[in-house]
């Protein structure tokens, strides 16, 4: 028969997701997964987390209707409490518009195309490096993307001045995507200092400034990692993605949010339309059941209490792995600086390994790093921590 697709390309994959399925390939039993960004226990387990168990008990399997474009009334306001904080003057004054969305991929791809319709031909400047889908998403919806300098190699630290410059230097009114807590891929995060004076050029060049939160109390609390975009929204309006799939531990449900503060009540209410119009022409209406269970847990103080402090049990395993890992490193050898793992923040952790020092440590010790040097420290535990110690040091030994 005649081929339709002759001509089509083989996908090359997303390199994050081949290597963990490489990783699965792996026949060795003491192979460690440092890639994929999943937050595994000291098991190495996806957590259920209890609060959200509760809730799922909660609520059960009722009829299914259709949720609104828009998603569930609860869920969108759980988001915007936590987002932004209960006592939020934008939230006062109704002029945050939210939608439920399909995890933070979601969110951003609905931002992206609400930008393309209402902010059409903008350069979008995303982090040098970020997560990857940053580019595709906003290049699917028919934006040219370009980067702006973030890491600082010789430091390990954020390149704070090239960042700035490059926000000058930018046209006025150019899309700026922010990773406002917990960077991925390098774990390095602005002061407090800094992000005040990055809000001040935003501002003025009148940049539009998309926040991609995904994770929200991985850094040092739910309220604090939330800060800078909090502090934003008291200024200027944006727009803020956020993700529950690592906070919640609901990978497979999909769940997040978009929210675009507003002048006004009035504006909020068109954007919300037209938020609910994109949606609508792209999936029509998100999924129920991780919806349900997420407005559950946020519209219970006492699901919420319990819940924010399984998120904080989380945080602080991550925090002790990688203070485990710096101590295993330093009894190994003191001419490696450890200082950046333990400030780094988050689940990833730019190591500075070259692709190629992290292609001997998958193929002779079977760890499982990215090309890029970035190492997943919640897939650390105690029993892995002296493996992975043992092959990063004599990665870095072989240079
Ligand atoms: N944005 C960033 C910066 C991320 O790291 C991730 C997840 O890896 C996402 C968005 C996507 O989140 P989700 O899995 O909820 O779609």
């Amino acid at each position: 028969t005649e081929s339709l697709f002759g001509q089509v390309e083989a996908f090359a994959g997303d390199p994050i997701l081949s290597l963990n399925d490489a990783f699965k390939a792996d026949p060795r039993t003491e192979k460690v997964n440092l890639s994929i960004g999943v937050y595994t226990d000291e098991k190495g387990r996806i957590p259920v987390l209890r609060a959200v168990k509760t809730a799922y008990e909660r609520t059960g399997f009722a009829e299914r209707p259709y949720l609104p474009m828009e998603g569930h009334a609860g869920y969108r306001e759980g988001v915007q409490k936590l987002v932004f904080g209960d006592g939020h003057p934008a939230r006062a004054e109704k002029r945050i518009a939210t939608i439920q969305t399909l995890g933070g991929t979601g969110a951003v791809g609905i931002a992206a195309d609400f930008l393309a319709k209402h902010a059409p031909g903008r350069t979008v400047l995303v982090s040098d490096p970020t997560w990857e889908n940053h580019h595709g998403l906003f290049q699917r919806a028919g934006f040219t993307t370009t980067t702006y300098p973030y890491w600082d190699r010789a430091n390990r630290s954020v390149d704070f001045d090239g960042m700035v410059k490059a926000f000058e230097a930018a046209e006025n009114g150019s899309i700026v995507v922010l990773q406002p807590v917990c960077h991925n891929p390098t774990g390095v995060d602005l002061d407090e200092r800094q992000q005040e004076a990055v809000t001040d050029v935003l501002i003025a060049k009148r940049h539009i400034v998309v926040f991609d939160m995904a994770y929200q109390g991985f850094g040092t609390s739910l309220d604090e990692d939330a800060a800078f975009v909090r502090r934003y929204a008291r200024r200027a309006s944006c727009l803020v993605a956020n993700s529950f799939s690592k906070n919640f531990s609901l990978y497979g449900e999909r769940c997040g949010g978009l929210s675009v503060v507003c002048r006004d009540a009035d504006e909020a209410e068109r954007v919300l339309g037209q938020l609910k119009l994109a949606v609508r022409r792209s999936y029509s209406s998100p999924p129920m059941t991780g919806g349900l269970l997420v407005a559950t847990v946020l519209g219970s103080d006492e699901l919420r209490a319990q819940w924010a402090g399984e998120v904080e049990t989380m945080r602080t395993r991550m925090d002790s792995m990688r203070k485990l890992l710096a101590e295993h490193i330093r009894a190994l050898s003191n001419e490696i600086d450890v200082s950046f793992l333990l400030n780094q923040r988050g689940m990833f952790s730019y190591t500075g390994l070259s692709a190629q020092q992290v292609d001997t440590m998958r193929e002779r010790d079977g760890v499982y790093l990215v090309g890029s040097g970035r190492m997943c420290v919640a897939g650390l535990n105690e029993a892995n921590v002296p493996k992975v110690a043992k092959s990063f040091v004599e990665a870095q030994a072989r240079g």
